[in-house]
């Protein structure tokens, strides 16, 4: 791993240079393909999309980034083609992109598998973008912000990443936008209880959803009751109050008053200085969360740290060695200072 000037990075191959202006000029086939790059695991690819991002960096940020999450049923699909189609009319340029957790964990899909917000998808202001797949959540998530830049540079100036409300991918999906909306089912206290807090605590908005019909004046209920609970959360943001409406994305009631909402919290996050703060820390995390990917990515395609990684797992499984001294001496192998390493590990078998 030779130390590599951050500045060697920067410069765009050609290739990288090539598609970079496609994307900008909102080509939507070399987007297609900028995606497919960033979405890749070769590293090759991973090089070219580095430079691919680094000289699309300074065209990106100018997007409104809104998180949307709910239960599998709840409506978010219809919801996002009632939106989306209200906030192209407004002007915009709408994508939406996943991230699907159940990619993640069990290989299949509960975001992907079915044909979703058709009028949209028909729309050409409009670009919807599965999620990709992958060993790891935090990979996932990477794609997908990386996804969402891309999207920013060939103009789209709305960005809207899903997902579902399970695991972790709440929390990822929170980290890559500026705010998170929160879509729920008219439901008694029973659902309340099940919500759990922290997720709660990331809304910036909360929308009971099917506020039509029989389930109406449920709907209203409930969303008296969530005012109540968020009183007691701690706000994510002191300037703005969390708000908590209904709709029903079914007959498009109460969407453009959820847009209002979003562009009020876009104003009031931008006038703070939030919006700058909160993506600044954004980008620091990001960094982070990429090293740690990185590194563990390489250390399990390290040959020696591959030759010996069995021994020291079953040590560690049968209990002959702490987890953390198995953990230190992978570190060690991998940096190449082992030998010492492998002295302690006879020692101890012996
Ligand atoms: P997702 O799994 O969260 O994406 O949910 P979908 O958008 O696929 O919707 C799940 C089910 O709820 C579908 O049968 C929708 O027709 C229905 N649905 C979605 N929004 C509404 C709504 O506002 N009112 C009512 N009554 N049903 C809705």
């Amino acid at each position: 791993m030779p130390a590599q000037d951050a500045t060697t990075q920067q410069a765009a191959t050609p290739e990288a240079e090539a598609l970079a202006n496609a994307v900008l000029n909102g080509d939507r086939r070399a987007l297609a393909r900028a995606i497919t790059l960033v979405e890749s695991t070769r590293r090759d690819h991973r090089e070219t999309a580095g430079s691919l991002l680094a000289a699309l960096l300074p065209q990106t940020g100018q997007a409104m980034r809104i998180g949307i999450s709910g239960a599998p049923g709840v409506g978010k699909s219809t919801f996002i083609e009632a939106l989306g189609n209200h906030v192209i009319d407004a002007g915009h340029r709408v994508a939406v992109l996943t991230v699907d957790p159940s990619s993640a964990i069990s290989g299949g899909s509960i975001l992907g598998d079915k044909t979703r917000m058709e009028t949209l998808s028909r729309r050409s202001e409009a670009y919807i973008r599965p999620s990709p797949s992958g060993n790891t959540l935090g990979g996932v998530a990477r794609r997908s912000r990386e996804t969402l830049l891309l999207c920013e540079a060939a103009g789209f100036d709305v960005i809207i990443v899903e997902t579902v409300g399970v695991g972790q991918s709440e929390t990822r999906v929170a980290e890559m936008t500026d705010m998170f909306v929160l879509l729920l089912q008219p439901g008694g206290g029973d659902e309340l209880q099940g919500i759990k807090r922290g997720i709660m605590e990331l809304a910036d908005l909360v929308l009971v959803n099917k506020a039509d019909d029989d389930l109406k004046p449920l709907a209203e209920r409930s969303a008296a009751d969530y005012r109540n609970a968020l009183k007691l959360l701690h706000p994510r943001s002191a300037d703005w109050k969390v708000e908590v409406r209904t709709c029903s994305a079914r007959d498009r009631a109460g969407i453009a008053e959820a847009w209002e909402a979003v562009l009020r919290h876009h104003e009031a996050l931008e006038q703070s200085g939030d919006l700058t703060t909160r993506r600044a820390g954004q980008a620091r995390d990001w960094m982070w969360s990429e090293v740690q990917e990185s590194l563990i990515a390489d250390l399990r395609d390290h040959p020696e740290v591959c030759r010996r990684l069995p021994t020291l797992e079953s040590a560690v499984i049968e209990g002959k060695l702490p987890a953390a001294i198995a953990a230190r001496q992978l570190l060690e192998i991998y940096l190449g200072r082992d030998a010492q390493a492998e002295t302690k590990l006879s020692r101890r078998r012996t």
